[in-house]
């Protein structure tokens, strides 16, 4: 037996159908070291089609308001029944679709009915995979109130995992010390194969998914972006936050922590190299300046103006504390000598502005506040961008040259780390023209 450890997480895509079983058997089978596998519930095979793990719910939902909930189980059993038939698998679907319409019918618990997705693919590709099944209600442990017990956790997952030559787990839930099952939040079954790769200390933690991993700018936006082969877990938190998702964010803290590289991968692409996310970048990889260009839209820009605001007679954190009191998150404050800039999405600024405004105007006395609606944030970050230390002038260059307004600039110390306001009327083209000028800088090593 191979002493290293890979642990393989497969997604709702990767998984959706009789097809996709047999390619993460061939990719299981070709590497021994894909020891431990775990697996999301089927998600959708075509844009119309509806995933597992929504049909679940919509039943619950269907049972908990007394309605007839029948044509969802029937879907689910029936895409079970296709894969089996496929696979030519031996699987008692009827009983365990009986135990869940007994269970919706008499008592219907929300968590329990959304795990079953997973429960029943990752039976089935145990047996398909000829791998022990592990329940995660067994050794992913919460508290009653659904929070997770990680010690416990990582105690108990060594302790079944580590005796077995080979398992597949199911994603995205748990249970507590009564037997009750507790799900991650929707998406969670990375957090699973993270915490799975954690425990058992793995080499490499792979998610497998429909992309060839992390693209260095939207896709949706720009035309065939380019796959970043290598990013630090900071960059991807970066890049993740401001909405170029692949990975839960949950899964990739604990990974970051334990220093567990994590490769995404594609299940239709095998042979793609994907995105190996790691702490440090490995000596003579050739890496752009840039790493990567992400953003929102739906942001609110508020300008608030008093003289010395940074005499250290506490204005800012008095300007903190108003939103803290009012529990308003915003994306950063920025602290100059006569003012203070707030970025703030406006879906949760909208409902409290006059308030707030109000508030603010009793407590600080400002000279001015100033309110610019209507803004998207781009995030733009580049490890290595040390070694061409004006990558940040070329990029806000490159705006100005495009005719780009800039309402904020947020500069990070050290590595390239930029967070820059742009009217949304422009977000697009400020992401094509900053993912642009990436496209036509040095690479270095
Ligand atoms: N099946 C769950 C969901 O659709 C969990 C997951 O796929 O990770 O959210």
């Amino acid at each position: 037996m191979s002493r290293h450890i890979v642990v393989a997480k497969f997604g709702g895509t990767s998984i959706a159908d009789a097809a996709q079983f047999r390619k993460i058997s061939k990719i299981v089978h070709e590497n021994p070291e894909r020891r431990f596998i775990v697996v999301s519930a089927p998600g959708k095979r075509f844009p119309e089609d509806r995933k597992v793990t929504d049909l679940l719910l919509d039943s619950y939902e269907k049972a908990l308001a007394g309605k007839p909930f029948s044509a969802e189980v029937d879907e689910i059993k029936n895409r079970f029944r296709e894969i089996l038939a496929d696979l030519n698998i031996d699987f008692p679907i009827e009983e365990e679709i009986r135990h869940l319409t007994k269970s919706l019918s008499s008592n219907p618990k929300r968590d329990y009915t959304a795990s079953r997705g997973e429960y029943l693919t990752a039976e089935i590709l145990a047996r398909y995979l000829g791998y022990t099944f592990v329940d995660p209600a067994w050794c992913i442990c919460f508290d009653e109130n659904g929070r997770l017990n990680m010690a416990m956790t990582i105690r108990t997952i060594r302790a079944s995992l580590l005796p077995l030559k080979h398992a597949v787990i199911a994603g995205f839930y748990g249970a507590d010390m009564s037997g009750k099952i507790h799900t991650f939040e929707r998406g969670g079954s990375d957090i699973t194969g993270s915490l799975v790769a954690c425990a058992l200390g793995a080499d490499l933690y792979e998610n497998w998914t429909d992309v060839s991993g992390l693209y260095a700018a939207d896709p949706r936006i720009v035309d065939h972006p380019e796959t970043v082969s290598h990013m630090s877990y900071r960059e991807l938190r970066t890049l993740s936050y401001m909405g170029a998702s692949v990975l839960h964010s949950d899964a990739v803290l604990s990974a970051s922590e334990m220093e567990i590289p994590i490769n995404i991968r594609n299940t239709n692409r095998p042979d793609d190299p994907g995105t190996m996310i790691v702490r440090h970048l490995p000596a003579g990889v050739v890496k752009n300046p840039v790493t990567g260009v992400s953003g929102r839209k739906g942001m609110s820009v508020i300008q608030i103006e008093k003289v010395m605001v940074s005499d250290g007679s506490g204005f800012s954190a008095l300007m903190l504390d108003i939103l803290k009191k009012r529990a308003l998150p915003f994306e950063y404050c920025l602290t100059g000598i006569d003012s203070i800039t707030l970025v703030i999405r406006s879906d949760l600024l909208d409902s409290c502005k006059d308030d707030l405004f109000e508030e603010i105007r009793e407590t600080l006395n400002p000279d001015f506040i100033g309110l610019r609606e209507k803004q998207s944030l781009i995030a733009v970050t580049g490890e290595k961008a040390t070694e061409a230390s004006d990558a940040n002038v070329q990029v806000l260059e490159r705006l100005t040259k495009e005719d780009i307004e800039i309402s904020t600039i947020n500069q990070g110390a050290g590595k390239l780390n930029l967070l820059i306001g742009v009217p949304e009327e422009r977000y697009e083209d400020a992401i094509r023209a900053i993912y642009d000028l990436r496209q036509n800088m040095t690479r270095k090593i």
